[in-house]
């Protein structure tokens, strides 16, 4: 149970207990009839009116002590004007006196949106006989001050008349401290609210930490690989070659020319592969800092992958490097030494990857925007989990390291120069079945298929 409602209560026992009061005064208040025309009878007659007489006023000083007693306005209208109002009233209502008050009408005090109401409420009590339910309200002061009110009324007997006891409590400290208590809440609310903003942005913030140390964390891991694999795969073709030259030193008076001959041929293979992986290394770096030049125009593929076909061919014997092209190609936004070298990786890659004896395809898709170039093997194919990180710097799978050598530069570079040149790179892969390398080139706009022909062959 609220505040209000427990002094919604005791409104209620009070107006009960006034009415009960003034109902019991009154109806002691009609002394019996003499029965007889004798003087005893006369005289029992004045006695029993004074009784009753005293006994009405003392009740009515009941009343009053009780209207004086309660802290709000006790009124009683008569014909709609008061009859009597209690000291607290004229207070609640900023009168001077009581007497400001008399004479005057209760609903003259309500507020204009509320006169209505409150005329009717008390029409209602008078003309019903039933007391009204409390209803809230907004008066105005003799200083002009509105207030907020509780008002009931019920039907009462003023002097023999009937008459309507208005009951009003002030409710302006009540509404000041809901509204004070709704203000608060609201206050509270907004700090939540700005409490759990900051807490997100403090989120946000720790995230963006955390992310940043995990890259700063893989770009160390990364330099660790890197440096690892730079160095491993520097001193083998090195460790090789130096090899080569100290047997030549010590043995070349003992050896054919032959033996000679083959001995610098491996040393040489080795230095290849020592200059690959510098450019390699080189690319890379130039790639970061966007300082690989790189110039599409308007290119005839066709001979380009022919000749990565033939070079490769030639330096795989073990495998089968077949072309399954078209006869035509039209024209694409393309670098021919880009493509080249794209293809080189790829090729190379796929040889590396496979078992002798396997064949490697290279075929070409034409689409209404792009031709999609292939490079399939039928070699160890690339685990799912893997495939996520192969296009990444210098990351190799693990299994196959040991097997072979690189240093995992030739896809990243592979991706690089393909989106330089605007296109895509990408693989499908089943480990055990091959792989499937493709990229995408722009095709030319704007110019007709048999410009093919103008373009080819340079
Ligand atoms: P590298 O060949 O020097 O290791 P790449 O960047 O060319 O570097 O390739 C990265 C890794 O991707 C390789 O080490 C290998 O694990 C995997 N990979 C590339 N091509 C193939 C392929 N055709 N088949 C299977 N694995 C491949």
């Amino acid at each position: 149970m609220t505040d209000s409602d427990l002094n919604r209560g005791k409104i209620k026992i009070l107006l009960q207990q006034m009415n009960r009061m003034r109902q019991r005064a009154q109806s002691h208040s009609r002394p019996a009839e003499p029965q007889g025309d004798t003087l005893s009878a006369k005289s029992q007659a004045v006695v029993e009116r004074k009784r009753l007489e005293e006994a009405l006023r003392a009740s009515e000083d009941n009343c009053c002590r009780l209207a004086e007693l309660f802290p709000g306005l006790i009124g009683v209208q008569v014909k709609d004007r008061l009859a009597s109002v209690n000291a607290a009233g004229a207070k609640l209502l900023g009168a001077a006196s009581q007497e400001q008050l008399i004479g005057r009408s209760v609903t003259d005090f309500a507020h204009p949106d509320c006169r209505e109401a409150l005329a009717e409420q008390i029409r209602q009590v008078r003309e019903q006989g039933a007391e009204s339910p409390l209803v809230e309200e907004k008066w105005v002061r003799l200083d002009e001050a509105v207030i907020d009110v509780e008002v009931a009324a019920v039907p009462f007997s003023y002097q023999g008349q009937p008459a309507v006891q208005i009951v009003a409590r002030d409710l302006t400290l009540r509404k000041q401290a809901e509204a004070a208590l709704r203000e608060s809440r609201e206050r509270h609310r907004r700090f939540v609210e700005l409490s759990l903003d900051l807490i997100g942005v403090e989120t946000a913030r720790t995230t963006e930490l955390r992310a940043a140390r995990r890259r700063a964390e893989e770009a160390d891991r990364l330099k660790s690989r890197m440096l690892s694999t730079v160095s491993h795969e520097l001193r083998t073709p090195l460790t090789s070659i130096r090899g080569q030259i100290t047997t030549l030193l010590d043995y070349a008076e003992h050896i054919d020319l032959e033996q000679q001959l083959e001995i610098l041929r491996l040393a040489d293979s080795e230095a290849a592969r020592l200059d690959e992986l510098l450019s390699h290394l080189l690319d890379m770096s130039r790639l970061e800092a966007g300082m690989l030049r790189v110039e599409p125009v308007a290119t005839d593929l066709l001979p380009v992958l022919q000749e990565a076909v033939t070079l490769i061919a030639a330096q795989a014997p073990s495998h089968a490097i077949v072309a399954d092209l078209p006869a035509t190609l039209p024209l694409a936004q393309a670098d021919r030494r880009r493509v080249m070298q794209v293809m080189s990786n790829l090729l190379s890659n796929a040889v590396k990857f496979s078992p002798p004896g396997t064949t490697v395809t290279v075929s070409a898709d034409v689409y209404p925007a792009t031709i999609v170039i292939h490079v399939r093997d039928q070699g160890l194919g690339i685990a799912s989990e893997n495939l996520p990180f192969i296009f990444d710097r210098f990351y190799r799978v693990e299994e196959y390291q040991v097997r072979t050598s690189g240093v995992g530069l030739g896809l990243a570079i592979s991706k690089g120069l393909v989106e330089a040149m605007g296109g895509q790179i990408g693989v499908e892969s089943r480990v055990g079945q091959g792989s499937v390398f493709s990229f995408s080139l722009q095709r030319t706009q704007g110019v007709k298929d048999g410009d093919i022909y103008a373009h080819s062959g340079h």
